[in-house]
C-alpha cells in the first residue's frame, strides 16, 4: 500500500520509484564523478559524493536504509550542480535521481515556504514584493530589511518595478522572432540585464515576446521537493509560451530547469542564439579592460553553453575575455542552498573570492542570477569593489544601450 501511494505521487515527477532504482542501478560505481564533485572535495566522504548518494538513494527506494535526519543531511548537502552528471562516462541521469529523491524523500514544509508560493508564482505578486524594498532602498531604509530576513542581506540594489510589454518589435530589418523568459529573480532583481537583452535583440532584427501568463521556472520548487508546485509551474509555462519560437533565458539556473521540464520548447540560453545571428552591420564600440568570465554550473553542466559567453563577449574590440581561476567548481549559490547551507555555501563562495583577488578581478561576467548575488554578496562582506555583470549588459552598453528602451 505505501509502495502504491508513492507511486501514485509519482505522477508529477521526472522517474518513477521504479525508475529511480533502475537509474540508479546505472551507476556502476567506476567513481570518475567524485573529483568533480564540490562537496566530496570538501568532506572526503563517500556519502557526499555523487556515487556515494547514488547508492543512498536506491537504498532508500528500495526501503534497505530508512528515510531518516542522516539521509536527509547527505541530500541537502548536494548542490544539484551536476558537474558529476558531466562527468559520468556512463551518462547517469543525476539530475533526474536527485529531482525525484528530494520529491519523494526530502520534501521541505513550512508555513514560511507556503505563504511565499503565491509570490513566485504570481508575477504581479512578485512586483508588488518588490515595490517597498525599492522604496526602502531609495529612502536608504533597507539596512531595516537586514533585521526581518536572512535574504535581504543578498539584495542588490533594484530598480524601479518594470511593466513587461508583450511585444517588444525589431529595430532593423527583421530576421525572426523570440520569446524572453522573464524569470521570477531575475525580473524583480536584475531588470537591468532583461532590458539590456530586448534592446540588442531588437538591434539584431528579433521582435521580442514576452507571454504575460509566464511564471518561474520551478527549479526551487523542486529543490525543495515540492513537485506539485514544479509542475503547476511547468504547466502555466508550457501554455504561455508558443513552441514554434525559441525562448530566450537570461538566467542559466531557469535555463536548466526549463531544459529539463519543457522538451517540447526551444530552451536557449541568450547567449548561444546571439553568437548565431548576423553582426555584420552590428558596431561595437572598443573596451580595454579585462573582463573574466565566471561559468555557473547550470550552464556548463546543463545547458552546455558556457563556450557561447565568450565568443559573444570576444566581439569586443580589445576586451580581453578570461576564465576565472576553479570555474569548473560551483560558487556555493545553487539556488536556496546559500541560505539553507550556509556553511558549505560560504567554503566554496571563499576559493571564488581568493580567485577573484588573485587575479585582481574588475569586472565579473556570469549569466546566472544566483551566482551573482552569492558572489556580490561576499564580495560586500570582505569590502571589495568588482563590477557583476550579465554578459548580455556589458556588449549591449557597448553597443549604445543606455537603460532605458
Ligand atoms: S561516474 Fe557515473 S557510473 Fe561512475 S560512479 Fe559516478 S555516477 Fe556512477
Ligand atoms: S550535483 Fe554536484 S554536489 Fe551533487 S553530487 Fe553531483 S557533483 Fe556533487
Amino acid at each position: 500500500m505505501f509502495r502504491r501511494q508513492r507511486e501514485a505521487y509519482n505522477a508529477n515527477m521526472k522517474l518513477t520509484l521504479k525508475e529511480l532504482i533502475v537509474e540508479a542501478d546505472r551507476c556502476v560505481a567506476c567513481g570518475l564523478c567524485l573529483p568533480h564533485c564540490p562537496t566530496y572535495r570538501k568532506t572526503g566522504s563517500e556519502a557526499d559524493s555523487p556515487r556515494g548518494r547514488i547508492q543512498l538513494m536506491r537504498a532508500v527506494a528500495q526501503d534497505i536504509l530508512p528515510n531518516n535526519a542522516r539521509f536527509n543531511e547527505h541530500i541537502d548537502l548536494c548542490l544539484s550542480c551536476r558537474s558529476c552528471e558531466n562527468a559520468c562516462p556512463n551518462s547517469v541521469n543525476y539530475g533526474a535521481l536527485m529531482d525525484t529523491s528530494r520529491a519523494l524523500f526530502v520534501q521541505k514544509k513550512g508555513v514560511f515556504l507556503s505563504l511565499t508560493k503565491p509570490f513566485v508564482r504570481y508575477r504581479f505578486l512578485t512586483k508588488a514584493l518588490t515595490w517597498p524594498i525599492w522604496l526602502m532602498q531609495q529612502c536608504k531604509l533597507d539596512g531595516l530589511l537586514k533585521h526581518f530576513s536572512p535574504v535581504a542581506k543578498l539584495l542588490p540594489s533594484i530598480e524601479k518595478p518594470t511593466s513587461w510589454k508583450p511585444l517588444y518589435s525589431a529595430t532593423t530589418d527583421k530576421k525572426g522572432d523570440v520569446s524572453l523568459f522573464l524569470g521570477c529573480a531575475t525580473s524583480a532583481l536584475d531588470s537591468q540585464t532583461l532590458k539590456a537583452s530586448i534592446y540588442l535583440l531588437n538591434k539584431l532584427g528579433f521582435t521580442v515576446h514576452v507571454p504575460p501568463r509566464q511564471t518561474c521556472c520551478g527549479s526551487i520548487a523542486r529543490q525543495m521537493g515540492d513537485a506539485n508546485e514544479a509542475t503547476k509551474l511547468t504547466t502555466l509555462n508550457q501554455s504561455s509560451f508558443d513552441q514554434s519560437m525559441p525562448i530566450l533565458t537570461i538566467a542559466s539556473g531557469c535555463g536548466a530547469g526549463l531544459c529539463d521540464y519543457l522538451p517540447m520548447h526551444k530552451i536557449q540560453d541568450i547567449s548561444a542564439f546571439l553568437i548565431n545571428c548576423d553582426w555584420s552591420d552590428i558596431s561595437v564600440n572598443s573596451m580595454s579592460e579585462r573582463i573574466f568570465v565566471q561559468d555557473p554550473c547550470t550552464l556548463r553542466n546543463v545547458q552546455k553553453s558556457h563556450s557561447a559567453v565568450y565568443a559573444l563577449l570576444q566581439k569586443i574590440p580589445n576586451a580581453e575575455i578570461i576564465p576565472l581561476a576553479g570555474n569548473s567548481q560551483c560558487c556555493g549559490g545553487a539556488g536556496t542552498y546559500m541560505l539553507n547551507q550556509a556553511y558549505m555555501a560560504n567554503n566554496l563562495l571563499n576559493d571564488k573570492l581568493t580567485a577573484i583577488k588573485t587575479s585582481n578581478v574588475a569586472i565579473l561576467a556570469t549569466s546566472n542570477i544566483g551566482c551573482s548575488l552569492h558572489i556580490a554578496n561576499g564580495l560586500r562582506e570582505q569590502n571589495l569593489t568588482v563590477s557583476i555583470l550579465h554578459p548580455v549588459q556589458i556588449i549591449a552598453t557597448q553597443m549604445g544601450y543606455s537603460g532605458v528602451i
